[in-house]
């Protein structure tokens, strides 16, 4: 088990990261510096999260090196389009305070101004071959969308971040995104979205299979998960804002599944989506404005 991954260009990323969907602003700096403390080396945040700036800010009053940290972040659907795409890099390099992002990303596709999304991704590889981001990716594309993509594309995504928790394993895009190099990083990896936004009796948290697993282990719900994404080759990009959950989702490297657990696991899948349908994304229901830096 190691806990980097290689990307399909030879950049080293750390498969655990740490996230910061709905941190609010005023806290972002404050979690993101528990999560380095902690060991977290990587940070994944979003133009449309709006707290670019505290992560930032946590990274530059750490003490490590700039390259020590991996730093990935998103472009808005609102901001593609090659220029608008190249400026958007600006607003976000300006709010994290860094010249060079080291994984930028396209949130989501936008299929029907798949036009836009392709120009948005071309502004991407010029940002690559210019050397402000180090690799870049996508985001919630389904194997229609990577296809699509790729007919297109001169660079091959370095990832794909898509909705992967026990609930939904999506294996039609794991598979898919395999196929041709890309590494599925994990969002939601701990079925948050199933509290946050399901009826709180089919929380993947209080899942009796996920709770034998984990007392078998003397380990909770929230490190077997994680440690399955690892175990299968996925990143994963828990979020918390509390200290003790921080550490607590980075403390599973002491511990292995087996081969019988990871298949429970992956047989726990439901094929309900929690988070939007991609295929539902438009200029008009999703937009919104990216203030400059
Ligand atoms: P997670 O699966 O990381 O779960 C986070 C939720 O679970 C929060 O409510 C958190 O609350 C709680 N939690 C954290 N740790 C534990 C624990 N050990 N035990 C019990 N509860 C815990 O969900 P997210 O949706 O936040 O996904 C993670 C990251 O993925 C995001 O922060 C973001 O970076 C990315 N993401 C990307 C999306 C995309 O479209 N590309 C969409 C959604 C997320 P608390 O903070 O109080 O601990």
């Amino acid at each position: 088990m190691t806990t980097n991954l290689t990307l399909n260009n030879g950049v080293t990323m750390p498969a655990l990261g740490f996230g910061v969907f709905q941190t609010p602003p005023d806290v972002t700096a404050q979690a993101v510096a528990e999560a380095l403390r902690t060991g977290y080396r990587l940070i994944d945040t979003a133009a449309a999260y709006a707290n670019e700036r505290g992560v930032g800010e946590a990274i530059a009053a750490s003490g490590l090196d700039r390259q020590e940290v991996f730093i990935e972040t998103k472009i808005w659907i609102s901001d593609y389009g090659h220029d608008a795409t190249s400026h958007a890099f600006d607003k976000s390099a300006g709010k994290l305070g860094v010249d060079q992002i080291d994984l930028l990303i396209l949130h989501q596709p936008l299929p029907s101004r798949f036009d836009l999304t392709l120009e948005a991704y071309r502004a991407l590889e010029t940002l690559l071959a210019d050397g402000k981001v180090r690799a870049i990716g996508v985001s919630n594309f389904m194997p229609d969308h990577l296809d699509a993509l790729l007919k297109q594309a001169t660079v091959v995504p370095a990832v794909n971040q898509v909705e992967v928790h026990p609930y939904f394993t999506q294996q039609a895009v794991q598979t898919a995104d395999a196929a041709h190099g890309v590494i599925t990083q994990a969002w939601s990896p701990i079925g948050g979205i199933t509290s946050y936004r399901g009826t709180g009796t089919t929380s993947t948290f209080g899942d009796p299979t996920i709770g034998e697993i984990a007392k078998a282990h003397g380990k909770t719900p929230a490190q077997v998960m994680i440690r399955w994404h690892l175990q299968e080759g996925r990143s994963a990009i828990p979020k918390s804002v509390n200290p003790t959950r921080i550490a607590e989702n980075f403390d599973v490297f002491d511990f292995e599944l087996t081969a019988t657990e990871l298949t429970a696991l992956d047989a726990l899948d439901t094929g309900v989506r929690g988070g939007p349908e991609p295929a539902d994304i438009t200029l008009e229901t999703f937009g919104r404005d990216i203030p400059e830096a």
